[in-house]
């Protein structure tokens, strides 16, 4: 079987993002593969931890994928001040020629279009991926899973960082379908009665609407704040309120467009331009949106550059899901990517930024622990991936052991498979898979 099959059959998703798909990623054909170990999201240490303590697996997965990919280089991403991160990682290269790449502590050095241009010097057409300009990106946690595909094992566990208000906040790996509220016990659970919990990123993560909601193939990490601290206050603002905010309150000041990092890797991104839909939608918010198009979501307008505390970034998405509705969700702006001259200059420093966020007291690392996790049942999503959800091919009552396969896509449907995460039996199918523990 080839490596692209057991990647598919394995269901490996892009454990640092939406969820993509390994399986076509790696089917590819590309000049160079990277490894992303860029972690930038405040307060979380998953990548950092699973270098550590994985180096020899993460190597191997990126070895096997640029095999994969017909990739003559090789390199990884990894921030300078990692360092236990880079001796690992050296050590576990030993002779095989692979490159290490230490980035600064900025955010967002792990975005994407940040890496390839660090690493390769090329910069992504507008609205492209990678492969245009014949690269494919890989975060370490999906190499690490690539390794463990090969050897026929699929992915049922999950690494994360719990930190915040916790007991003992540390990195940790879990299975799949795990609930959020048995994960935080984990920690030692929340050192305060009322708190919020937000998902995989302070900067580009989500709220925990329920804490049963179970933790999938892409969850990085479970970050407990105060109920009414700062961010959670401003991430449960409803979109009409940010949006009549941001109306009467912008004043154009354009700092939000001049600290973009889009903006500043040569890209067409203004969001002080896209705010002006807000007040003129009579003139068409159309014109404005473009603006909107090439933004990636990473919050440093809203979280860090505005300082009115608007809502820059919530107004981008907005317009592209707008665009996207108009029929006009492809780029049709200009193609040339030039690098602005104040780039280097306008860089946000990690500690600045955890400064703003109001978090720094919460920024005490998150250590590794080894210990194995055994939930009593799991609610494993049929949909924790890029394309169409998974089918079942499980019913209620069925015995299932721990790496069987519970749902399967079509063949010619994008998606990923997914796995039992635990033994036992299936009590529950309804947009998830419930399983209760049980020895098989
Ligand atoms: S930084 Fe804030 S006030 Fe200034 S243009 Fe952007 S959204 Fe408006
Ligand atoms: S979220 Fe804001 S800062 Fe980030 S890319 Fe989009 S417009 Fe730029």
């Amino acid at each position: 079987m080839s490596i692209q099959d057991q990647v598919k059959k394995a269901g490996v998703v892009g454990a640092g993002g939406a969820g993509f798909p390994t399986h076509v990623k790696v089917g590819s054909n590309a000049e160079w593969f990277l490894a992303n170990g860029a972690e930038c999201e405040p307060l979380l240490h998953k990548d950092c931890e699973l270098m550590i303590h994985f180096a020899p697996q993460v190597i191997d997965g990126l070895a096997l994928a640029a095999q994969s990919v017909g990739s003559s280089k090789i390199a990884v991403g990894v921030k300078a001040k990692n360092r236990r991160a880079i001796e690992a990682l050296k050590e576990a290269i030993g002779n095989r020629d692979i490159q290490i790449s230490e980035f600064g502590d900025f955010y967002p050095s792990g975005d994407e279009y940040e890496v390839v241009h660090t690493i390769t010097g090329r910069l992504i057409p507008p609205g492209g991926i990678p492969l245009d300009v014949g690269v494919v990106v890989n975060n370490v946690e999906t190499l690490l899973n690539i390794g463990q595909a090969v050897q026929g094992v699929p992915v049922t566990e999950t690494y994360l960082t719990v930190a915040g208000l916790v007991r003992n906040p540390k990195t940790l790996k879990v299975p799949v379908g795990m609930r959020v509220s048995e994960v935080l016990e984990l920690a030692g659970g929340a050192t305060i009665d009322e708190y919020a919990v937000v998902d995989s990123g302070l900067m580009m993560g989500k709220l925990v609407a329920d804490l049963e909601q179970p933790v999938t193939k892409t969850t990085g990490g479970l970050i407990v704040l105060p109920a009414g601290h700062t961010l959670i206050e401003r991430y449960s603002k409803p979109p009409e309120q940010m949006a009549r905010i941001g109306k009467s309150a912008c004043d154009q000041c354009s700092y939000c467009t001049e600290l973009c990092p889009r903006y500043l890797l040569g890209y067409d991104v203004q969001p002080h331009a896209v705010m002006r839909s807000l007040g003129f939608t009579a003139s068409g918010s159309e014109l404005w949106n473009q603006y909107a198009q090439l933004c990636c979501g990473c919050g440093i307008c809203t979280l860090y550059a505005c300082p009115e505390g608007l809502y820059p970034r919530e107004a981008c998405l907005e317009g592209i899901v707008d665009l996207k509705k108009a029929g006009k969700g492809k780029w049709k702006g200009e193609s040339e990517v030039k690098v602005h001259p104040m780039k280097e200059f306008r860089r946000v420093p990690m500690n600045l930024l955890v400064k703003r966020l109001g978090v720094g007291e919460y920024d005490a690392g998150a250590p590794w622990d080894p210990a194995s996790v055994s939930p009593h049942s799991v609610d494993i999503p049929l949909s924790q991936h890029m394309g169409s959800p998974a089918a079942p091919v499980v019913k209620e009552g069925d015995s299932v052991a721990k790496g069987q396969l519970v749902a399967a896509i079509e063949e010619e449907k994008l998606g990923a498979a997914v796995h039992a995460s635990i033994s036992g039996i299936v009590t529950k199918i309804r947009g998830h898979v419930r399983i209760e523990a049980k020895d098989i």
